[in-house]
Order: structure tokens, then sequence, then C-alpha cells
């Protein structure tokens, strides 16, 4: 049977505490195994030792173990931390308790390794101390912080925050107060802190400083979120790299760029030469190549010498220039030849009229010091295309062409293509006799009736100019209009021709006929002229005639060249009352979309629909379609080129009733209109 101390001594050896027994004599009496094992040595040399070799401090212990055993043997409990050091050279944590033992001076010291508790907690001592120092280095590098919670209140400003956007601690947004650009960060809180997005961005203020702000979320220990943003001051750094650009640009523009002139060198002439060549692919347009050589430079150049040969160059340029629209490109090449590419041409004649602006900005005398000098061109013409499909061979036909000018004599222009030329002195002549005619007063104005089908009543009539040229007799619009429109020349014709229509109409009015309404053609170029409107106010006043008398024609293509502005300018019109027909309709592109936003009162069917009614199923099929479509956006309708019964019959059935055509009339002077219809 176990005694009462095998039974303690049992226990005690078993239990997770460690237990010593020291008599007054502070010599150790009693061990146990936990003890020993949290000391790493067996029992009796734990018992016999020097107590120096478990201290990490000797000195230190031996005044701890003085007012330990003082303090127990007076009757006071203690317990405390104390760190002493294992067999294998680590330290460990004990907390210890001392209680007396009877009457014999005897103490029971009881110890419990409490090791990793306190390593926890130096642990988060650790942090708390590291993290008012993180704190502190990421003030001192400039970085801002700030943390904002999920009920908009700022919780936290770093001072490097608040020397940048004041104190807003539980306040503000201070965003708003330093006018950044964007976004608040308010704004971009629900996307941080519900959809945890780690969101960043750039905003300047009004200042113009640049800031980077990155934003996280982050747990709190309650549970709730904030935002926490760190922003960094990028003004220098952008500062920088816009210097860099900058640099970057003009090397690119030095490398791009002829240094005298200033305009595109061969190698950014080449780059902009295939890119116009793709576009006029995409577009299905022409586009036209000028290769532009100064007739003799080179002995001015060397008479002269190359100071006053630069200024000359620069002098030419800078004519170039002022004969050209923005959207050409002109290069030097080098020496004095120069090549220009002109885009969106209408037709391959319309370089010519560009190629005569530039003979003639060059015939000017130039004046450089006390020299007057001329400079002539000589310019050849290649067409994209029609003469050459790659960049190579358009720049080998303009030159070969500026050749042959030269041949010619210097100071003119030759097409690749012969025959071009050709019909570009056709065009001059032809143009130089339109002027005259305008200043002549060539043209006059035929009226063509439109006609209610169903009673044969007028309801109203077209006016359409025509050409009385002296010596060619009537010449057709068809064959001038093209050329009017590209020369400008048809501004001043449109003009005249609504003038003398108009006054035309209000004279019949006045002798009490009643003519109805009076269409006039509007020219593509007129309906962008900015004093259009202006023009057309001042001709009904001048005329006598009312807005509900008149009604203006223009085409799809006319209006889709820039449907914005079209839209703009038939509004305007569309206000004085005046009422506007699409002409040629079915002809262009049309876009349905744009058809419904156009205040237009009328679709005029072409007459290339009415040719083969009605037995042509195709054009029967869009006669009705149109016919539909006019119904469907409350348009009126008029069918024109309608010659004979049949054509009319089909139309007035399909309810188109108003008619155009030769079936009544062709077009005529007022005379035989007034004769016929009034
Ligand atoms: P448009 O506006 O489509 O004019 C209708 C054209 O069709 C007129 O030709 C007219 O004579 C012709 N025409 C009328 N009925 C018939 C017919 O039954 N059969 C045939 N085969 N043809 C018919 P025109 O007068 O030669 O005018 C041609 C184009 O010139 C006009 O086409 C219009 O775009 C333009 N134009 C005429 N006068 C002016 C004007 O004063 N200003 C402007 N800007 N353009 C005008
Ligand atoms: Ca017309
Ligand atoms: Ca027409």
């Amino acid at each position: 049977m176990q005694t009462h101390t095998q039974w303690l001594e049992q226990f005690v050896n078993n239990s997770h505490i460690g237990v010593l027994v020291v008599d007054k004599e502070r010599n150790n009496l009693f061990v146990n195994d936990r003890l020993s094992e949290m000391f790493g040595y067996d029992k009796e040399k734990l018992l016999s030792t020097n107590a120096e070799i478990f201290h990490v401090n000797h000195d230190t212990f031996l005044k701890f173990a003085e007012l330990a055993f003082d303090a127990v043997l007076k009757g006071k409990p203690l317990g405390i931390d104390y760190q002493f050091k294992h067999a294998d050279g680590s330290l460990f944590w004990v907390h210890i308790a001392g209680d007396p033992i009877g009457a014999a001076n005897e103490v029971l010291w009881t110890m419990v390794d409490i090791t990793p508790r306190i390593e926890a907690q130096q642990k988060i001592e650790d942090i708390n101390y590291n993290l008012e120092q993180y704190l502190e280095a990421i003030d001192k590098i400039g970085i801002g912080l700030f943390v904002v919670d999920e009920n908009y209140n700022t919780r936290y400003m770093n001072k490097t925050m608040i020397s940048w956007f004041g104190d807003h601690r539980g306040k503000t947004c201070y965003s708003s107060v330093a006018g950044l650009s964007a976004p608040c960060p308010y704004c971009k809180l629900p996307e941080v802190i519900y959809e945890n997005k780690k969101v960043s961005y750039e905003p300047t203020t009004s200042t113009g400083e640049s800031f980077e702000i990155v934003a996280t979320s982050i747990k709190n220990s309650d549970g709730t979120t904030s935002k926490m943003e760190f922003i960094r001051n990028v003004t220098d750094q952008k500062k920088v790299q816009e210097k860099l650009k900058e640099e970057r640009e003009k090397f690119d523009y030095q490398a791009h760029h002829d240094v005298l002139t200033g305009l595109p060198n061969r190698l950014l002439f080449t780059d902009r030469l295939s890119q116009s060549m793709e576009k006029a692919k995409r577009n299905n347009s022409k586009l036209a190549l000028l290769f532009i050589d100064l007739d003799h430079f080179k002995e001015i150049n060397d008479s002269l010498g190359h100071d006053i040969g630069d200024k000359i160059l620069q002098e030419v340029t800078q004519r170039l220039q002022e004969s050209l629209r923005d959207e050409d490109t002109l290069a030097r090449l080098g020496g004095d030849e120069f090549t220009l590419i002109l885009e969106d041409l209408v037709e391959a004649q319309d370089a010519s009229m560009i190629a005569t602006k530039i003979l003639n900005a060059l015939s000017d005398s130039i004046k450089i010091d006390e020299h007057t000098l001329y400079v002539s061109s000589s310019i050849g013409i290649s067409i994209f295309p029609d003469d050459g499909g790659t960049t190579q061979n358009l720049l080998k036909f303009a030159d070969s062409a500026m050749y042959k000018a030269k041949d010619e004599g210097r100071n003119n222009y030759q097409f690749y293509n012969e025959s071009m030329t050709e019909l570009a002195f056709e065009r001059v002549l032809m143009e130089a006799s339109l002027r005259d005619a305008l200043k002549n007063e060539e043209f006059i104005v035929y009226y063509q009736p439109q006609i209610d089908g169903r009673d044969d009543r007028l309801i109203g009539m077209e006016a359409l100019v025509r050409w009385k040229h002296p010596s060619m007799g009537i010449v057709s619009p068809a064959k001038f209009i093209p050329l009017a429109e590209s020369t400008g020349l048809i501004i001043q014709i449109d003009r005249y021709v609504m003038k003398t229509a108009m006054s035309q109409l209000h004279s019949w009015y006045e002798e009490g006929l009643n003519p109805g309404v009076l269409a006039m053609n509007l020219a593509a170029t007129q309906l962008h002229q900015e004093d259009f409107i202006e023009m057309f106010q001042a001709l009904m006043q001048e005329t006598g005639c009312k807005a509900e008398w008149l009604e203006l024609e223009v085409t799809e293509s006319q209006i889709m060249k820039n449907p914005q502005k079209a839209i703009k300018i038939l509004q305007e019109i569309s206000d004085l009352g005046v009422e506007l027909a699409i002409d040629d309709f079915g002809t262009g592109y049309s876009s349905l979309a744009y058809l419904k936003r156009f205040p237009i009162n009328k679709l005029k069917v072409d007459q290339a629909f009415v040719r083969d009614l009605p037995d042509d199923e195709e054009d029967t099929g869009i006669v009705k379609a149109v016919i539909a479509l006019a119904k469907a956006l409350s348009l009126r309708i008029i069918a024109e080129g309608v010659e004979r019964e049949d054509q009319k019959a089909f139309l007035i059935q399909n309810n188109c009733y108003n008619i155009q055509g030769y079936l009544y009339s062709r077009p005529i002077e007022a005379e035989s209109f007034k004769e016929k219809f009034l």
C-alpha cells in the first residue's frame, strides 16, 4: 500500500506543474519530474548543482530569490513571471508561485511553463510598436495615408496627407476641397468596401498637382470595413515624364520633318501617301499626287548663294501652303522638289484646279533683300487608283509627268495620263466661259410643271437653269453644273436662278394667277454656305415671295456628306416655312434613321425608277416601296421623268398622284409656261 508521501510524490511527478522544495539554507530538497523536464537536467543534477547554470543572470536571480523568500516566509503569497535557461541553452518563461511549508522555513515553489503565452504577447507588443514606426516611416517618405469608414467618416489622415489636403478627419471629403479632377474617394468607397476591389487612379488638383492613389479595404477589429488609401504626390514624376515625352516628340518630329521648311520629309511623306491610298481604297475615292519642281532653281542657287536659295524655298513653302486645304499633305523631298497629296477628289480633274492655283501663287515675284526674283514651277500629276496602285509607281508617274511639264516649256502642269491633260484644258476653257456667262447674263430659267394626275390640275413647277451660250447654243445643266459646283460658281448661278424664278412667281401671283409652289434646286455647296439662310431670307423679301409658295430640292448625297450640319441648315430652312423635298430619291444612300430626323416634307421618285414602269418588276417594286415609305413617314410624294400614260396610270393606281415629266411638258420659258398652264 502506498504511503501518504509516496502518493503525494506520484501526484506531484505526474503533474504539469514543476515543483521545487527549498529549505531555509537555500538547499534544494525536492524536485519533480516535470521540473527536470522543464530545465532539461535530471533530478540529481538539479538537486546538487549550483543554481547558477539555470539563470540568465545569476546576480539578478540572487536578489530576486532573497526578496521572494522573505516575502513568502512573511506570509505574502508570491506570483511572478521569470525567465530561466534550459540545459540546451534556450530560454524559457515560467510563472513561479511560492508557499511556505509548515514551520521549518521551507518553501514550496511551483512553476508553470508560460513561454508560448509570453512569446505571443511579445509578438503583439512588437506589432504595436512597429505599427507606430511604420506609420512614421510612411510619413517620412512622403506617402499620404487616408482611412475612411463605411459611414464616410474620415478616420485617419497622416501628417503628409494633412499637409497636402488639410485636416479633414471626421468631416468632409478631402477631394472636393482640393479640387481633385476625379474620382472622389468617397465615390469609390462602395467598390472598395463592398466589392473588395483594389482601385487606383491618378487625379490632379486644381493647382496642377498630380497624385497617385491606390485604395484597398481593411478589416477593422470590430468587424466593420474601412477603405485605406495610399497617396503619392507624382507631380514631379509627371513633369519628368512629360519632359521626356516632349523630347521624344521633338526627336520624332525632327526625324520626320525637313529642318528648313518644317514640312514632312520623304520618310513621313511615303508613310502618309500609303495611308491616303488605303483610305481612298476604303472610301472608293480618288487621290492625286502632285510632283512640284521649281524651274531654274539650281541657277538661282548657284548665282545668288544658298542663303537666298533657302529663303526662296521657305517663301515657296508658305505660298504652297496658302493654296491648300488643311487636309492636304505637302512635303519636301529634298532640294527644290515638293510633293502634294490631294485626298477625296470628286473627280481627277479637281487636281488641275489646285495645280493652277499653285502655278498662280508662285507667279508673283519674290522679294529677298534687294533681289526681286521670279520662280515658276513644273507640276506632274498622277491619280490613284487610275494610274497606279503602289506608292512607288504613283511617285514615279508623277515625276515623269513633271518632266513632261518641263518639256512643255515649264510653268505648267501635266497629268501622267495625257487625255486627262486635254480634258483639263477643255475644262479651263469652259470655266472661263462660265465666268463670262455670269457677267453676260447668259443664264435663263425654264419651268417644268408639276401636275396632280387625277384631275390634271397645276400644283406647281420646278425651276431649271439653261445656259444660252453665244456660239454653242443652249447648254444643258448636266454639262456645266458639275463644273460650276467644283469651281464654286454654282453659288452665284443658283442665286441668279432663285432670284429670277422668285420674281417671276411673285409677278404671276400679282396678276391674280395661281402658279402653285415653286421648287428650286439647291446645290451642295450652297447648303454649306454660312450665309445661305440670310441670303435666302433677303431674296424672299426682295421678291415679295411667301414661304408657303416655295420649296427647295436637295439630293440625298448632298445631305449625307455631312448629315449633322445638313440637319441644322435644313431645320433653319424649314423654320422659315419653306418646304423641303429630297430630289432623285432612291439613287443615293439615305440612311432611314436620318431620313426620319430630317425636317423634310416630300420625296421625289427619281426618273431612273419611273422609266421602265409599269413592266419592270424591280422598278415597280421599288416605286411601291418608296410610296409606302413616304406614307409611313408622312411625307408627300411626286414622281419625275413621267413620259407616258401607262407610267402615270401605274403611279396613280399606287397612290402617287403628283407627276412631273415630258408627258405634261418639257421645261419651258416663262412666257410659254404662262400661256400653257396659267
Ligand atoms: P433634276 O433636279 O433631277 O431635274 C430634272 C431633270 O429631268 C431636268 O433636267 C429635266 O429637264 C429632266 N426631265 C424632266 N422631265 C423629264 C422626262 O419626262 N424625261 C426625261 N428624260 N427627262 C426629264 P435638266 O434640266 O437637264 O437638269 C439636270 C439636272 O441639273 C437637274 O436634275 C438638277 O440636278 C440640275 N439643275 C438644273 N437646274 C439647276 C439649278 O438651277 N440649280 C442647280 N443647283 N441645279 C440645277
Ligand atoms: Ca430637281
Ligand atoms: Ca431629280
